[in-house]
């Protein structure tokens, strides 16, 4: 776990602040743009706005979460190992490790479902992908904050679109009024 470090990969830089750059346009456009112009009471208007910045901050929050955690990473061995095919057959034998592969990019053995990430150049526990939104890997140890990532941007998303849908149908019902 002390061995995970994040990643100076450039493109994950890019896509990192790529993220936090629309989060602030879009909580901008929203206050600004579809709020605003509904002129709403001030409890709503507040209520709306609070809301919004509570998904933000979870949103934020679990990206943090899931850019800055060790994803799982298997620890290098102490020692280098010999990995030649005598050895790889007598670990196939050991009943008790038959699941363990080896990687030899690390020159170790890994446990099962680990795989080697060419981007962290590391191995990882539960691999699901490298995402270079988080520029981590996701992995046993972060997957839940990746998972909560996503559903707080889904959430996001929704509430900006009934928000829209909201204020088109207020508008519409405002000039039929004035007709
Ligand atoms: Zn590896
Ligand atoms: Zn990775």
């Amino acid at each position: 776990m002390a061995e995970w470090r994040p990643r100076c990969d450039p493109c994950g830089i890019v896509c990192i602040v790529s993220i936090y750059l629309i989060i602030i346009y879009t909580d901008y456009a929203f206050i600004n743009w579809i709020v605003l112009p509904l002129n709403c009471n001030l409890a709503t208007l507040g209520l709306s706005i609070s809301v919004f910045q509570l998904i933000l901050i979870l949103l934020v929050w679990s990206h943090l979460k899931a850019a800055v955690s060790d994803p799982g990473v298997v620890p290098h061995p102490t020692h280098g190992l010999d990995i030649s095919a005598k050895q790889l057959l007598n670990k196939k034998d050991d009943n008790e490790d038959h699941n363990w592969s080896v990687c030899v990019r690390c020159q170790m053995y890994r446990p099962p479902r680990a795989h080697h990430c060419r981007i962290c150049q590391r191995c990882v526990r539960k691999m699901d992908h490298h995402c270079p939104w988080i520029n981590n890997c996701v992995g046993e140890l972060n997957q839940k904050y990746f998972i909560l990532f996503l559903i707080y941007t889904g959430t996001a998303c929704a509430y900006v679109l009934i928000s829209i849908l909201l204020s088109f149908i207020k508008s519409k019902l405002d000039s039929h009024q004035r007709m």
